[in-house]
Formats: C-alpha cells, sequence, structure tokens
C-alpha cells in the first residue's frame, strides 16, 4: 500500500472515532516525493527527519497511520480486526514494553486493539501471546474438546 492511501484510510479510520478532532497531515504537502513509497519503504529515518522538522505533532499520527496499514488495521495478539469489528479501537502497542526499554522505532511497534493492548501491560509479545495460548488451552480442556 502506498503512503498516499494509507493516510487516507488513516485520516477514515480517525474520524469516524473523533468527531471533535480533525486529524491533519499537514506537513506531507511539502513532502509530496514520499506519497508515492510503499509503506514498507517508510524508515525510522524519515518518520525522524519528518518529527525532526515539525516537531512531535507530526509523530504518532504518521506512525499509527504506516503501522495499522501495515498490520491491516487488525490486532496483532487477538486478530480481531476492522473489517469484522468496525468499532474496534486500535493502538499502537510497543511489542518489547517502553518500561523495559523497548524503543520507539517501527520495528517494536505493532497494532493493537485496546483490550489486548491493556492487559498485555508490561509483558513483551511474546509473553503476553504465551499466556493466550495457555488461556485458551485451558479453556478447551475445560470443555474437554480435542486439539486436532
Ligand atoms: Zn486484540
Amino acid at each position: 500500500m502506498k503512503l498516499k492511501e494509507a493516510i487516507e484510510k488513516y485520516v477514515e479510520y480517525f474520524e469516524q472515532r473523533n468527531t471533535s478532532k480533525a486529524v491533519n497531515f499537514w506537513w506531507i504537502k511539502e513532502h509530496p516525493e514520499l506519497l508515492d513509497l510503499d509503506i514498507y519503504e517508510i524508515t525510522d529515518e524519515i518518520i525522524k527527519k519528518i518529527v525532526d522538522k515539525y516537531g512531535e505533532a507530526a509523530k504518532l499520527n504518521f506512525k499509527k497511520c504506516v503501522i495499522f496499514a501495515r498490520d491491516n488495521y487488525t490486532c496483532v495478539y487477538c486478530k480481531r480486526s476492522l473489517v469484522q469489528y468496525p468499532n474496534l479501537e486500535l493502538h499502537l502497542d510497543h511489542k518489547l514494553p517502553k518500561s523495559r526499554y523497548g524503543g520507539d522505532k517501527l520495528n517494536n511497534l505493532v497494532c493493537s486493539c485496546g483490550f489486548c493492548n491493556r492487559a498485555k501491560s508490561v509483558r513483551t509479545a511474546e509473553e503476553f501471546l504465551e499466556e493466550l495460548k495457555q488461556v485458551a488451552l485451558s479453556v478447551v480442556k475445560a470443555y474437554r474438546l480435542e486439539i486436532p
């Protein structure tokens, strides 16, 4: 997906939730060369360049727009997606939490629903997925279902 489409999709997602606020990619007008990049070509260096020039206000929405598009507006943990659940609240989650020195780089960020993001808390992505697996297994066991 090109950045242009990712921004359009994010603006639509944002405006459906925040009717009082507007999301603004004002800086993109000065960087039309970025619009045709694939979202996988957006690097931490590109984001840093934009943030250095336009300030922190540009950062969060730029990252969300790229990560949500990359992860297809689907929670990486429970796999619920915006297509199935149009009111799904999506967050940026740090795979390795900030409190455990996880960075703000794109490769440490994933799309997570609000429920999983809050439940995961200070766990790493691996720890949380293992816990979800154990919960699922105990449910299966409780209902005496066989795992194929
Ligand atoms: Zn989730």
